[in-house]
């Protein structure tokens, strides 16, 4: 088969595809045939060495992806040749022609949605949950603000919220951003370009701050994130890109609390009960993943650049067949 090989860490030229043996699934495991690939930006991280986790080399990138099982291993009974799937982590990597499974990393893809949308459910959706919902505890009737509202994890986390009965609100930094961030259900839209778009947001909120945030670019905003929360407000700390400095006593004046995550660290239970939840919102339509670019696998270096420029409008994904 084919797939994208990394042979040492560095920029996005080092993503190489090349033919290698098709996986075949042990006991408990499943063979995926990818239709559609998620890319994100921690696999950008991962490829360049600077992520604390660093694979062995050389290696295949990517977590997530959907298409139709290929195969089964022994004693695999939730899934038959043929069922259409999406992936939320891998034992090969997903950036392939064919990804091989642990059965629990595979979850039913329902007939409405496509391979391309399914390809955004294993980091972006998985992640906009648990932050919302088991690290931030966001209850209907909350305001949550979404700081970054345009990507992949940014859309997601603004469709949950909508359906859980939050008030939404969503930033972006490009008119067509916001556009989006709207059309997925924010009840309102900043540019978190604007300096002054804290101060937006107390005025929206009638000055009492809003109880969530889901924080895609802390290292920008935390110590503003502070201000404008209300007492007793919960920060989901999603991204980050660097240092930033807080005043502790905006913390404390609020009772506010900042709550980290990385996905890896999340318990196969929660991740069970997460995957049931993203299932069950396919299947009646209050999920649907938003699909902005798609390159052919082959151009790997290419949705790499495309996922760490501003401007997001989306999901972007890779095509074996293309
Ligand atoms: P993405 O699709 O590339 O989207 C990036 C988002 O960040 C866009 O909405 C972008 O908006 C926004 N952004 C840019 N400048 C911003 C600012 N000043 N303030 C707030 N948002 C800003 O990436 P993604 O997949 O959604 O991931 C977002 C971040 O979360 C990444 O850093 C990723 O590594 C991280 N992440 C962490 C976990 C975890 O387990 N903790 C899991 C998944 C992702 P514009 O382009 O419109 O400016």
């Amino acid at each position: 088969m084919k797939a994208i090989r990394v042979h040492e860490f560095g920029g996005p030229e080092v993503l190489r595809l090349e033919e290698v043996p098709t996986p075949q699934p042990g006991a408990g495991q499943v063979l995926v045939r990818m239709h559609a690939i998620g890319v994100n930006p921690v696999e950008t991280y991962i490829r360049a060495g600077t992520y604390a986790l660093k694979p062995t080399l050389p290696y295949t990138p990517g977590n997530d992806g959907a298409g139709v099982v290929e195969q089964i291993g022994d004693s695999v009974t939730e899934f038959k040749a043929g069922d259409r799937v999406y992936t939320a982590g891998s034992i090969s990597g997903t950036y392939a022609e064919f990804a091989l499974c642990k059965a629990a990393q595979v979850h039913p893809l329902p007939a409405n949605v496509s391979f391309a949308q399914g390809s955004a459910m294993g980091t972006p959706y998985a992640t906009a949950y648990r932050g919302l919902f088991q690290r931030a505890d966001a209850k209907p009737g909350e305001t949550v603000l979404v700081h970054g509202a345009s990507g992949g994890v940014g859309t997601a986390a603004v469709q949950l919220a909508r359906a859980r009965g939050l008030r939404v609100f969503g930033t972006a930094g490009s008119d067509e951003g916001r556009k989006l961030a709207r059309e997925q259900g924010a009840h309102e839209v900043f540019d978190h370009r604007a300096p002054d778009h804290f101060i937006q947001i107390m005025k929206a909120t009638g000055d009492r701050g809003v109880d969530v945030i889901v924080e895609l670019l802390a290292n920008v905003n935390l110590g503003k994130d502070l201000i404008i929360l209300a007492k007793g407000g919960r920060v989901a700390i999603i991204g980050s890109r660097g240092r930033v400095e807080i005043n502790p006593r905006d913390a404390m004046q609020r009772d506010v609390d900042l709550r980290g995550m990385v996905m890896p660290n999340t318990s196969p239970e929660d991740l069970a009960s997460i995957h049931a939840a993203l299932v069950a919102g396919l299947e009646n339509g209050t999920l649907r993943p938003v699909v902005g670019k798609e390159f052919p696998l082959a151009e790997a270096a290419q949705a790499h650049r495309a996922v760490m420029e501003p401007g997001a409008v989306g999901k972007i994904v890779l095509v074996p067949y293309k």
